[in-house]
């Protein structure tokens, strides 16, 4: 429902910082606009899981439109934020600009490669469903091209992980590589 009356609270972002704003704001007399390049919310603490397959990534992920779903003063929107003019209090996507009288950024992190960008198609980051699927990807094809591979080398340089980071993330990943090859993919 929208009250053009009303301020305009534009949150740019629906991960968690940006869905608790709009929450927060659920009784306040404003018209909320949560915008994210995707249509979905990511439960980032599980994406170790889609990696390793052990879920799958609609199990982690929810659409935004859902979760505000009885809100009745926000609305979502799908664009990518390309700029922000906070002298005209405006929003710019590639197609437009948007209005507003109070600004919201929460647009998250993202990994750093110390100045060595280089380094991140050897070593993609685990930030969202599309690093978590590419990570799948190379994992279990390693585990694939170990078992055709002939040479003791080359299968055990295939069967070699190494992990950057040792917090929560890096460790249960370490955890669950540890489980397909010992206990998935073993035959009965
Ligand atoms: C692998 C992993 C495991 C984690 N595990 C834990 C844990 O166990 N416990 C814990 O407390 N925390 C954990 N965290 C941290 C936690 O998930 C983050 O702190 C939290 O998700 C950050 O929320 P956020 O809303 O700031 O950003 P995000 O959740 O990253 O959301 C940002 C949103 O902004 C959108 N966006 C970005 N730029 C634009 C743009 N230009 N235009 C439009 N939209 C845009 C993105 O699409 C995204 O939806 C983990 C994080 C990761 C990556």
């Amino acid at each position: 429902m929208e009250h053009s009356s009303l301020p305009r609270v534009f949150i740019v972002g629906g991960g968690f910082a940006g869905l608790a704003a709009a929450k927060a704001l659920a009784h306040a007399p404003v018209q909320v606009t949560i915008v994210d390049r995707r249509n979905y919310h990511v439960f980032q603490p599980l994406l170790y899981q889609v990696a390793t397959a052990a879920l799958s990534p609609a199990d982690i992920s929810a659409p935004i439109r859902s979760v505000v779903r009885g809100q009745k003063n926000c609305q979502v929107v799908l664009g990518e934020v390309t700029g922000i003019d906070i002298t005209s209090k405006t929003v710019a996507f590639a197609d437009g600009h948007v209005s507003y009288d109070y600004l919201i950024l929460a647009t998250g992190a993202t990994h750093a490669y110390f100045g060595h960008d280089e380094w991140a198609p050897i070593a993609p980051g685990l930030k969202g469903i599309e690093d978590a699927i590419e990570l799948r990807r190379r994992i279990l094809l390693a585990f694939e091209n170990a078992e055709y591979e002939n040479s003791d080398e080359i299968r055990r340089a295939a069967l070699t992980f190494g992990i950057v980071g040792g917090g929560p993330t890096g460790v249960e990943l370490a955890g669950a590589i540890k489980e397909i090859a010992g206990r998935i993919l073993p035959p009965a």
